[in-house]
């Protein structure tokens, strides 16, 4: 593919102290493409993910959403950070889901799905609910616009957060660990979901310990490691042929 990816991370550093969180990772995503990150606990799967939409800085390396360079801009010659609004319009062009839904609890349904939109792309509150509503029924909730996060149960909060993550018509829509908090039988409901949105076309990255899914919705998988990528395939390759003895040793465990 020679499109400009809609993400690219170039050798990406990021330390925590003197702890090396991320290792000069580099990864592209193009257009309709879903890549699944897979990793033991601690591998800085959800460090890249939040270094991507920077919720953290990176101490080194570089990151562009359709080539635009993210976080900084070049002035003179010299790279300096982007002001606060305009890192703040790059992430409206993402969208993010966490493991714990981060809902604003004493929000409606309805509110958590229009603020930003409001907020950031200046829709009109009409329009923002026009697009809420229409969102909640993709997700499955016609009907809990004015519900409170804390009737929802955690299946149904997700939902909502992918709504909310879909409502400023992101470029890329990020997943960290969408099920993990989820009781098991509602698991199920949230992965749907996120298989309509691939079958749509989204791009996406879906950080995930559900090795059956990180296989069946991926267009490619990568492994990561001690904040590094060790290997990276077509599903296939990943499960059924892996290279490398650690993601053998990663995969007996499931
Ligand atoms: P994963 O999501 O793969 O489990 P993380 O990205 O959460 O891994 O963490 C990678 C490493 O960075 C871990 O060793 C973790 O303890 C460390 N780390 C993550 N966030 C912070 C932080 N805010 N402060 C200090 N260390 C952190
Ligand atoms: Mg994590």
């Amino acid at each position: 593919m020679n499109a400009t990816p809609v993400l690219r991370v170039q050798n990406v550093r990021k330390r925590f102290g003197d702890h090396v969180a991320l290792d000069g990772i580099s990864l592209d995503v193009h257009e309709g493409e879903v890549v699944t990150v897979i990793g033991p606990s601690g591998s800085g799967k959800s460090t890249l993910v939040r270094c991507v939409h920077q919720l953290e800085g990176i101490d080194g390396g570089a990151m562009y959403l359709d080539g635009e360079l993210l976080g900084h801009e070049s002035h003179r010659g010299h790279l300096r950070p982007l002001p606060d609004r305009r890192v703040a319009a790059q992430r409206g062009r993402m969208g993010m889901v966490f493991q714990q839904f981060n809902l604003f609890a004493h929000w409606s349904v309805l509110r958590n799905l229009t603020e930003a939109q409001v907020a950031v792309h200046g829709r009109t509150p009409e329009r923002a609910r026009e697009e809420a509503l229409r969102l909640l029924e993709r997700v499955g909730l016609a009907g809990k616009a004015d519900a409170h996060p804390r009737q929802l149960s955690g299946g149904q909060q997700q939902r909502v957060a992918i709504a909310r993550a879909l409502a400023t018509d992101p470029r890329i829509m990020l997943f960290d660990e969408p099920t993990s908090a989820l009781d098991p039988e509602l698991v199920d409901e949230v992965l749907g979901v996120v298989r309509a949105l691939a079958a749509g076309g989204m791009t996406m990255i879906i950080v995930t310990h559900e090795m059956a899914f990180a296989r069946e919705v991926a267009d490619r998988c990568v492994f990561m490691e001690h904040g590094r990528v060790v290997e990276t395939g077509t599903p296939e390759e990943i499960f059924d042929r892996p290279s490398s003895p650690r993601l053998r040793a990663f995969l007996s465990r499931f």
